[in-house]
């Protein structure tokens, strides 16, 4: 697969028709698991602070880019990915894929409730979606809740648990799902239960997700501050190539 490094992380070059392309594949014959980590700034550079972190991350099939940050990053570097693929939408594409073909889905993360409510709010857009179960994110995270879901042979497991968490779940425990798509979503369910409003298209079409979520929960502009961390070590690396 055409990847592109970034901060020593490999993120896939790959757009979302052959995305779901591979998807096809794999459930027709499969030959393993399939973990993806949508990765954004923050999460690349929490790998450069653990290595264990990091481990779970490169173990990953797939590291996408959530979002204009890290697009842009690869865009200094000198070989520009071509699309990115945000968690939000990257569930959405899984669940109307799910939908068409009869596959179970699997919501696990977030607070007590929300994955529930998650759940309720997809089967009505997806009239007919297979639900294997659903999870909050705070009472268990252990082997207990791992086999738990594992048992209910989901072929798409949604981990909702927000980085770095989310990733060390998927990467510690997903041997226990044999042949499913698992995929760190972090709070994708958060929206999608309609208890956080996602950025009207305006700013999404105009790679404003940021700044909305930034105007819209200002206690995160602590965490925002990694995205111009980020961006200069970026530039260092173009530089020292
Ligand atoms: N969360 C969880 N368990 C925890 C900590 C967090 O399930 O122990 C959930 C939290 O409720 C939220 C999600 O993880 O739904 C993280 O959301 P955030 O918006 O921070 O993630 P992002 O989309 O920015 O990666």
């Amino acid at each position: 697969m055409d990847e592109i490094e970034i901060l020593d992380i490999p993120i896939s070059n790959i757009n979302k028709a052959e995305l779901l392309k591979d998807i096809d594949d794999h459930f027709q014959t499969p030959g393993g698991n399939l973990f993806f980590v949508t990765a954004n700034p923050e999460i690349i550079m929490l790998t450069k602070s653990s290595n264990s972190y990091k481990e779970a991350i490169t173990s990953a099939d797939y590291v996408l880019a959530d979002g204009i940050g890290v697009l842009i990053a690869s865009k200094i570097l000198g070989a520009p990915l071509r699309e990115k693929l945000p968690g939000y939408e990257l569930m959405h594409d899984f669940l109307a894929y799910a939908n068409r073909h009869g596959k179970t889905v699997y919501f696990f993360g977030a607070k007590p409730g929300v994955a529930e409510q998650a759940a309720k709010n997809a089967k009505v857009e997806y009239r007919g979606l297979k639900v294997a179960g659903f999870m909050d994110g705070y009472t268990n995270k252990g082997p207990l809740v791992a086999n738990e879901i594992a048992v209910t042979e989901p072929d798409f497991v949604f981990v909702a648990m927000g980085a770095p968490l989310q990733e060390r779940w998927i990467a510690k425990y997903k041997d226990l799902f044999p042949t499913s798509v698992l995929v760190g979503v972090g709070g994708s369910f958060d929206v999608l239960s309609g208890n956080v409003k996602r950025a009207p298209k305006f700013w999404t079409n105009n790679n404003l997700e940021w700044f909305y979520r930034l105007i819209t929960q200002p206690t995160r502009a602590k965490r925002m501050l990694k995205i111009p961390q980020f961006l200069m070590h970026v530039v260092k690396e173009r530089f020292s190539r």
